[in-house]
């Protein structure tokens, strides 16, 4: 049996009164692209939620693309009777049997939007329940707690039926909370971290740096390719990709000991931010995760964060390894992350680097090199 509507409700919005209708404006904006390929859909907005008539699209290829959607927080194949009794409590059965998992409890609960109907919605949920139950043995009203719940809407012109709810993406609708400056490496932690930050209604630019010929064509093109694949979830995004190579061997050169790298990354930050000033974007976003690695150790996210004033967005910050490996993989950028490709980050890597870098030492060493000093 095909659905022949969506009913889509919309998302965290509740809790931004003032600005609900520039939200919901901007989630349908998202959601008309998203489902751009289907031409025959017609969409009806209402408070909180969008009807969507399939007028035949294929429901299971409009249900991946609204996974896209910031700001949706569940929809619900829905099907539509006739304003009669006897056809509500027939489709009301076809679509508990029609149920990919069978239930052993369920409730039905009505919604009378139309005072006209003549039986009110205690009374329906009476008949269209008991109507169920006696073509299902086995199947048990459970009031509370019930596996399903048969939703029935009476609205004006037809009874609109629904059972499954499927959660949605969540978090508010795309550049809702501003603009900002993904870094992204080739990594799988950063794409995790600008589908967060994108996620909560940030539209962001992306920067990367190479160390090309240090690093190869294709580390650049798995960047590119990273940049393509979070874009599913956004309009575009800009990607600036930076030559690094300079500078990296110029730090190389004049220190090569245990601070290398808190030198090499303050030197990015300082780059990004430059780039994120002259944008008008409000923050940076980063893919670290405490602990994870030297550089991300807490004396050492001080003495990195330190070096730039923008707000410095950290999505993964708290996260174990595992789940935001699974974040990669529902968001299709995993098996792009794990291509072997070198980072530039892993040049010139000495043997053990601090795990505390003093800000002091650090400020020190920059000063005595002069392009550190010198304006560029
Ligand atoms: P990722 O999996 O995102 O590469 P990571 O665990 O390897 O992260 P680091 O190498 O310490 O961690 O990098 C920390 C963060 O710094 C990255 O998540 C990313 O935001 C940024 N970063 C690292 N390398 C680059 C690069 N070449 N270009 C832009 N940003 C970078
Ligand atoms: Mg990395």
């Amino acid at each position: 049996m095909k659905p022949d509507c969506l009913i889509l409700r919309l998302g965290e919005l509740t809790l931004k009164g003032r600005n609900r209708k520039r939200f919901e404006k901007s989630v349908l904006t998202q959601i008309r692209k998203v489902l751009g390929s289907f031409p025959d859909l017609r969409y009806i907005p209402e408070y909180g939620r969008v009807y969507v008539e399939l007028g035949g699209a294929a429901y299971e290829e409009t249900s991946v693309a609204l996974q896209r959607v910031f700001g949706l927080a569940s929809f619900s194949p829905a099907y539509h009777a006739p304003l009669e009794l006897e056809a509500i409590q027939e489709m009301a059965l076809r679509m508990m049997q029609g149920l990919p998992k069978q239930p052993t409890t369920f409730k039905v609960t009505v919604r009378r939007v139309n005072k006209a109907f003549p039986h009110d919605s205690q009374r329906m949920n009476y008949l269209v329940g008991g109507y169920v139950l006696q073509a299902c043995p086995g199947l048990q009203v459970d009031v509370h707690n019930p596996e399903v719940e048969l939703r029935v809407e009476l609205r004006e012109e037809k009874a609109l039926l629904y059972a499954e709810v499927i959660e949605g993406a969540g978090g508010f609708p795309l550049g809702t909370s501003g603009r900002a400056l993904l870094m992204l490496s080739g990594g799988i932690d950063s794409p995790v971290a600008g589908w967060l930050a994108m996620r909560k209604g940030l539209e962001i630019e992306a920067i990367h740096f190479h160390s090309y010929p240090y690093t190869s064509e294709r580390a650049k093109d798995k960047v590119i390719e990273l940049a393509r694949q979070l874009s599913a979830y956004s309009d575009s995004i800009k990607l600036h990709l930076v030559p690094f190579t300079n500078v990296q061997t110029s730090i190389h050169q004049a220190y090569q000991d245990n601070l290398l790298v808190t030198l090499i990354r303050r030197a990015m930050y300082r780059i990004a931010e430059q780039v994120a000033e002259r944008e008008g974007l409000g923050a940076l976003v980063t893919g670290e995760s405490l602990g994870q690695v030297a550089s991300q150790t807490l004396p050492s996210l001080n003495v990195i964060g330190r070096v730039v004033t923008l707000p410095l967005l950290q999505p993964l910050i708290m996260m174990d390894k595992q789940d935001i490996i699974r974040i990669a993989e529902s968001i299709g950028t995993f098996p792009i992350s794990i291509l072997p490709y070198e980072d530039c980050c892993s040049l010139f890597l000495p043997p053990s680097p601090s795990t505390n870098p003093n800000l002091r030492m650090v400020e020190k060493i920059e000063n005595s090199m002069s392009f550190f000093t010198s304006p560029n």
